[in-house]
């Protein structure tokens, strides 16, 4: 949920409101301890929703569950009220984007149909901290154009992930996700990153979906971050719709968007928003995808 501030004068200017004094914050134990409580929650939620996805079902059906599941939960939905200078704030606890919507997309009562394609990322704040996470699910039966888009967008999350290494640089993540994305031919939204998250839903640094090896800020041990690439079927170029909100794609093409959020640790990337079931067993087929996807 931000915009790249490489773009434009003004969201440079916003970036930096959303970045502070651009400082990564390293997260102590203590803290840690609670990113693993949050993202452990909106991990839950993530998968609820996951099994109530079909055909029929709408996004302010989706929308209504999740922020139940996070208010019964003690937490807050981190999405309402979310105000970037000069934008109004954003009114749902989800970003519910379908086909063409890339990202912060409205929920409406319109039912989800067979064949469509939904995004949706949602974050919650409990103690202090957010647990920010998206996924992209067929509805009912799709195409293999559209499943083979979902997949790689998972690919290039996990790639990323797997670069979030100490001592490696932020340059590492962003140019795992562009190589494998490009190398299937999607386009890759720029004008949306992956972020450092912590107490803020925002915090430095910005983690663009593309990029250089070994350039950027170096990774150290305790930074989390959200990963967040956005793939689309056609070319990378978005617009934003009237309600100053919902993303889409220029061309009208399907798009896919994945994110976890995730601890820097000594021993390597710990992905934070994961189930209590997740963190047992990874899921059925992941270590295969990974294998393929670098392959
Ligand atoms: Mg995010």
């Amino acid at each position: 949920m931000i915009r790249n501030s490489v773009i434009g004068g003004v969201i440079s200017g916003l970036s930096r409101l959303f970045f502070g004094k651009r400082m990564i914050i390293a997260k102590s134990q203590k803290d840690l301890e609670k990113m693993r409580a949050v993202g452990e929650l909106i991990a839950e939620v993530r998968e609820a929703l996951r099994g109530m996805v079909k055909p029929g079902i709408s996004t302010l059906e989706l929308n209504s569950a999740a922020e139940k599941m996070m208010r019964d939960a003690g937490s807050i939905p981190t999405f309402i009220g979310y105000k970037p200078h000069g934008m109004v704030p954003f009114p749902f606890a989800i970003c519910a984007s379908v086909n063409d919507q890339i990202v912060h997309g409205f929920s409406t009562d319109r039912p989800l149909a067979e064949g469509d394609i939904i995004s949706l990322d949602m974050a919650c704040t409990l103690d202090g901290f957010v647990g920010d996470t998206a996924m992209t699910l067929p509805v009912g039966e799709i195409t293999d154009e559209l499943k083979r888009l979902i997949k790689v967008t998972e690919e290039c999350l996990h790639l990323g992930i797997e670069r979030s290494r100490v001592n490696g640089r932020v340059g590492d993540i962003s140019s795992a996700i562009q190589q494998h994305a490009e190398k299937h031919g999607y386009g890759i939204v720029r004008d949306y990153t992956g972020h450092g998250i912590g107490r803020k839903m925002h915090e430095a640094p910005q983690i663009p979906n593309y990029g250089r090896e070994g350039t950027k800020e170096k990774i150290r041990a305790g930074y989390c971050f959200a990963i967040e690439p956005m793939l689309n079927l056609g070319t990378a170029e978005t617009k934003t719709l009237e309600d100053k909100w919902t993303v889409v794609t220029k061309d009208g093409k399907a798009s896919a968007h994945a994110e976890h959020t995730l601890a820097v640790t000594p021993d390597g990337p710990e992905i934070l928003t994961l189930t209590k079931e997740q963190k047992k067993e990874p899921p059925a087929g992941q270590a295969e995808t990974f294998a393929e996807a670098r392959a």
